[in-house]
């Protein structure tokens, strides 16, 4: 049933400001962002599998911006039981180097929260069934939109068939490496702790999280080579659990049995890495958001972080276009270039930060092992770059 002010022109339905097209996490918040501010949003969701994928395994480590977004749009509320803090971070390097962060030396009531993705996801489909001024449609088409409006913003994700269709370049570069995921239990509690390890290829870290046991339960990412990611994939629970558990004691003795023994809580699941970008984020009556304008690497977990400071900043930008210049339509290009603009630096940034580690990490050369971690150590004793290092990640 379409609300009023909505028309049908013989082809198609007009009268919407927006058309987001995607079915993931950041288009929801953009149709739920919009809806709020009084615009109307055409949601072009891709249709709901037949046959339901089991629910998305990974934790996301999301920063006081996104949370913020989500408190808005009044997600938070009811995310937050499905969510731990992180009062504490430890990333160690492969020979000795180490770097500790803490939400009492950064002032901040903690570092980030670490989310359910599928607890998000699924908070986020149930709002937007009740937000005014959304309609679901179906999705872009060969032929275009499925409804006429004066933008549309494409949240596709990474393999955006919108974006192709509009000739624009997503240059990628593959890491060979895949991030796998699981839930886990230990036998000693977390105490707000995340950990990271650079192995040197891979890199591990544990997250802290509240399910199924408040206190002793973590999410798993683990960047592997690709053939090292098949092989764990195959493993029964057991075989997973010991190499897991050999692959932090070799990296970490003492963390190892602070940590203690971890039982998979849920399946292990991998998806492929890769940087990307995309060539034009913006162009006339179309706007990139998400992992549709960029990838990184989730070793600092900043993925989604991006994504939802995407639609903060767009946002922000198309309502104070309408007070500002109500006469140009919500796709112009001069106000989209603003997006752009404000979202293309972090974003680089950010990229090029997650790929500088991943390549110093994977340097085998005997100088480059000294270098990093003696640098590792030296940040950890200069606490201005330190702080500045944690406050890039904690408000990217
Ligand atoms: C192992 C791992 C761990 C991660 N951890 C973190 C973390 O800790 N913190 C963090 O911030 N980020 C993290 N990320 C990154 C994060 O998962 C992504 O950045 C985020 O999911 C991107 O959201 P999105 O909505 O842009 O894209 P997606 O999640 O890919 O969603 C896009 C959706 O749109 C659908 N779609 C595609 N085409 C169409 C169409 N034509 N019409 C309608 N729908 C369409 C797709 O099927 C998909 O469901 C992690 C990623 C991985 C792989």
């Amino acid at each position: 049933m379409l609300e009023t002010g909505f028309k049908y022109d013989g082809q198609r339905v007009t009268g919407f400001d927006v058309c987001v097209s995607g079915s993931g996490a950041v288009a929801m918040s953009l149709a739920l962002s919009l809806s709020a501010e009084g615009f109307r949003v055409a949601w072009a969701r891709a249709p709901a599998p037949v046959n339901l994928p089991a629910s998305d395994v990974r934790t996301y480590a999301l920063n006081s911006r996104a949370i913020a977004l989500l408190g808005r749009l009044r997600i938070w509320p009811a995310l937050k039981p499905y969510s731990s803090p992180v009062q504490e971070m430890v990333v160690r390097g492969d020979e000795g180097g180490a770097l500790s962060f803490s939400s009492w030396q950064q002032c901040v009531s903690e570092l980030a929260w670490i989310v359910d993705a599928a607890a998000l996801d699924r908070l986020l489909a149930e709002a937007l069934r009740f937000a005014p001024r959304v309609e679901i449609v179906p999705p872009v088409s060969d032929q275009g939109a499925p409804v006429q409006a004066s933008l549309l913003a494409i949240c596709e994700g990474k393999h955006s068939s919108s974006r192709a269709a509009l000739g624009v370049t997503f240059s990628k570069q593959d890491y060979s490496h895949w991030g796998v995921a699981a839930r886990l239990t230990a036998t000693q509690a977390h105490q707000g702790v995340a950990r990271q390890w650079f192995r040197s290829p891979d890199v591990l870290a544990l997250l802290p999280f509240n399910q199924p046991d408040p206190l002793a339960s973590y999410g798993l990412v683990w960047s592997v080579p690709k053939v090292r990611a098949e092989h764990l994939l195959t493993l029964s629970a057991a075989d997973f659990e010991q190499a897991l558990q050999q692959a932090i004691i070799q990296s970490d003795p003492a963390a190892a049995s602070m940590v203690g023994t971890l039982n998979l809580t849920s399946p292990v699941a991998a998806w492929p890495l890769a940087l990307a970008q995309a060539e034009r984020w913006t162009g006339p009556g179309w706007v990139l958001l998400g992992d549709a304008a960029h990838q990184v690497h989730p070793l600092a977990g900043q993925g989604l972080n991006l994504g939802l400071a995407d639609v903060d900043a767009l946002v922000s930008i198309l309502k104070q276009a309408r007070l500002a210049e109500p006469w140009r339509t919500l796709g112009d290009e001069r106000t989209l270039r603003r997006y752009a603009r404000q979202r293309e630096w972090p974003t680089k940034a950010m990229a090029g930060l997650t790929d500088g580690l991943l390549h110093l990490f994977a340097d085998e050369r005997r100088p480059i092992k000294d270098l990093r971690n003696a640098g590792m150590t030296l940040v950890q004793r200069l606490g201005p770059v330190k702080s500045w290092l944690i406050g890039q990640a904690l408000d990217a």
